[in-house]
């Protein structure tokens, strides 16, 4: 069987427009098989951490925050179709599913909680879809992914289950496509093995794509964004960036591990490994191809910048002058590990290592604490990781304009540097 996966993201599914426009696409594709994996509408995820964070520190506006989510959700569905009531039960019977939460004390397992409440998102963005398909009269069905994707409980950061996971694609979902032709599903939620939803990490959707192309051997990917492919560089932080035409697995892994924005870092490897070909398309503009993910081997590239903003730079170093040596630096990296803190650069002296790593407070605190007494950590906020792939000096020192670097590190097609920005008065100051 010929199959495609399709994944939309939250930008496409914005609102009623992008629907419409989700519906037009699909309407291109109606004899073929389809997998079509959807993300929250717009920023209902970040709504919906809201609701979480409210819901923990038992304030008074978690309801209104709920019904807030609620009303975009059933003014968008009014504004795309007249929909019968079944449809607005069905968005409400979802909602319910939170309400039961919130009824009860916050749950001590704070991430736990999380999963259960922000997966409630891509459930109802992708009953919206198959509602919307049906009044359309596109041939599919609506499956709830976690009967599919199971995962362990490392709840916010699940992992999956392959054996499993690949078992249920194929009893599940093959068999469902011999009489539908598409198929809508959830991006970034699984289940766990005793039942409880899982989410696989922000802006995971690209990685449920991934995974299910994996399990169904699909003939490819698509993955539907608000951009005209991959580009040199952020839309967002720079004017003069340029569509890639074509990318090797290779170059792709590498961007997205520096963070490049546009695809989830763990999305290439399931793909990768059984060579399924990777669009990245745009969804303003449909006839287009892309960019190409595949198998290539000898491209040569213009310079690709990635930034990586929110950086921590943790400096430590042990109290009694003694070196760090090879034992503390195991002991280091068990704790970084443990602490799911990634290691985005590192450098050591005779009584210190530094690393970089994300910001992320919480962690960052529980990993100081456990270090002990032995050592003494400082740690330097504010910081951008900037990774320059395939750079010439122009771009390098372009780059550094306005910045102070604070680690760097060359190797022979990538620049990588610490850095913070300078205050627009000091901007000045150098020009
Ligand atoms: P969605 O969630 O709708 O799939 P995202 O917002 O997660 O889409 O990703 C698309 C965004 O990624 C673009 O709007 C763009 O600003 C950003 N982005 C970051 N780096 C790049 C890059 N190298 N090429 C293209 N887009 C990029
Ligand atoms: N809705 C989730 C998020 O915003 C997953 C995704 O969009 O990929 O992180
Ligand atoms: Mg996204």
């Amino acid at each position: 069987m010929q199959l495609k996966v399709f994944k939309f993201g939250g930008a496409s599914v914005k609102d009623s427009e992008g629907y419409r426009n989700v519906g037009s696409i699909l309407s291109n594709f109606s004899s073929e098989k389809i997998v079509i994996v959807v993300s929250a509408m717009g920023k209902t995820t970040n709504a919906l951490e809201e609701v979480v964070k409210s819901y923990y520190e038992q304030d008074d506006k978690t309801s209104y925050l709920l019904e807030q989510i609620r009303e975009s959700h059933i003014n968008l569905i009014k504004d795309l179709f007249v929909a019968s009531k079944d449809v607005i039960d069905d968005i409400n019977d979802t909602l319910v599913e939170i309400e039961w939460v919130l009824e009860e004390k916050p749950h001590e397992d704070f991430d736990y909680t999380y999963d259960q409440i922000v997966s409630i998102g891509e459930l109802l963005s992708s009953k919206i879809l198959g509602h919307y398909l049906n009044h359309l009269n596109i041939n599919s069905a609506w499956i709830d992914v976690r009967d599919i994707i199971i995962t362990d409980n490392t709840y916010r950061d699940a992992r999956i289950q392959w054996d499993i996971t690949q078992i249920n694609a194929a009893s599940k979902i093959l068999p469902v496509l011999n009489t539908k032709n598409h198929i809508v599903t959830q991006g970034f939620i699984g289940s766990s093995s005793e039942n409880f939803t899982t989410t696989l990490g922000r802006e995971g959707s690209d990685y449920t794509a991934a995974i299910l192309s994996y399990c169904l051997d699909a003939d490819s990917m698509h993955i539907w964004k608000d951009v005209p492919g991959v580009l040199t560089g952020d839309p967002r932080i720079f004017d003069e960036v340029i569509k890639l035409p074509r990318l090797s697995y290779k170059e792709a892994i590498e961007m997205t591990y520096y963070g490049a924005k546009v695809i989830h870092p763990k999305t290439i490897k399931p793909i990768q490994n059984k060579r399924i070909p990777l669009y990245v398309r745009p969804f303003l503009d449909p006839s287009s191809e892309g960019t190409v993910i595949s198998d290539e081997k000898e491209l040569s590239y213009p310079p690709v910048i990635v930034i990586e903003s929110d950086q921590a730079l943790l400096h430590i170093s042990t109290n009694d002058f003694s070196f760090v040596a090879e034992h503390h630096l195991s002991m280091i990296f068990a704790l970084l590990a443990k602490y799911r803190l990634k290691v985005n650069m590192m450098r050591n002296t005779a009584i210190s290592f530094s690393v970089c790593v994300n910001n992320i407070p919480d962690r960052i605190k529980k990993f100081e604490t456990e270090l002990g007494h032995d050592f003494k950590m400082i740690s330097d906020n504010d910081l951008e990781l900037v990774t320059i792939r395939h750079f010439n000096e122009d771009v390098l020192k372009d780059m550094k304009k306005n910045k102070l670097i604070l680690f760097e590190e060359r190797l022979q097609d990538t620049v990588q540097m610490v850095a913070r920005n300078l205050p627009k008065m000091k901007r000045k100051e150098l020009q």
